[in-house]
């Protein structure tokens, strides 16, 4: 859990784009594969102050959205909460402008796992948990979280 007090949110560092942080054709294809349009975000943070789980999160929601705007894959890419999000759609139906931010994040993370970005691995599970662990939340675990 999060040793975060409040509901202050995660710190974000500046924003840097220059040409090795701007990923040509990145927002493109986010758009592409989750079909939406990442400029229609006007960062109301609907989707952050929603969220049940923005508190373990190293990125809010909103500025994921940001983010995916400007191009910086890799700051997605590598970040926790692609990870983190359980995909309960609370973002998606609180969104004035309609977008499926949790559709945006299933694609950011299927763009990770694309460039051989894990998050999880069989060595990562403790072998006493293994053997009580339901196999089948092993099995949702390695969908989600790895290649
Ligand atoms: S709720 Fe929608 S418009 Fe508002 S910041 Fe989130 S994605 Fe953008
Ligand atoms: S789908 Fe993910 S980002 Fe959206 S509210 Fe749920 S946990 Fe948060």
């Amino acid at each position: 859990m999060s040793d975060k007090p409040g509901l202050a949110p995660p710190k974000s560092p500046p924003v840097r784009l220059n040409r090795n942080t701007v990923s040509a054709g990145f927002k493109k294809r986010v758009n592409e594969l989750s079909g939406e349009n990442l400029d229609s975000c006007y960062q109301c943070g609907n989707c952050s102050s929603g969220c049940p789980l923005a508190q373990e999160m190293d990125i809010l929601p909103n500025r994921v959205m940001r983010l995916a705007q400007l191009g910086l894959k890799d700051e997605l890419i590598h970040s926790a909460t692609i990870w983190i999000c359980a995909s309960c759609f609370q973002c998606t139906v609180r969104c004035p402008r309609g977008i499926d931010i949790q559709g945006v994040m299933d694609t950011l993370r299927q763009i990770a796992m694309e460039e051989g970005v894990d998050h999880f691995g069989p060595d990562q599970i403790d072998p006493e948990q293994a053997a009580t662990v339901p196999q089948p939340g092993l099995v949702g675990v390695y969908r989600k979280l790895s290649t």
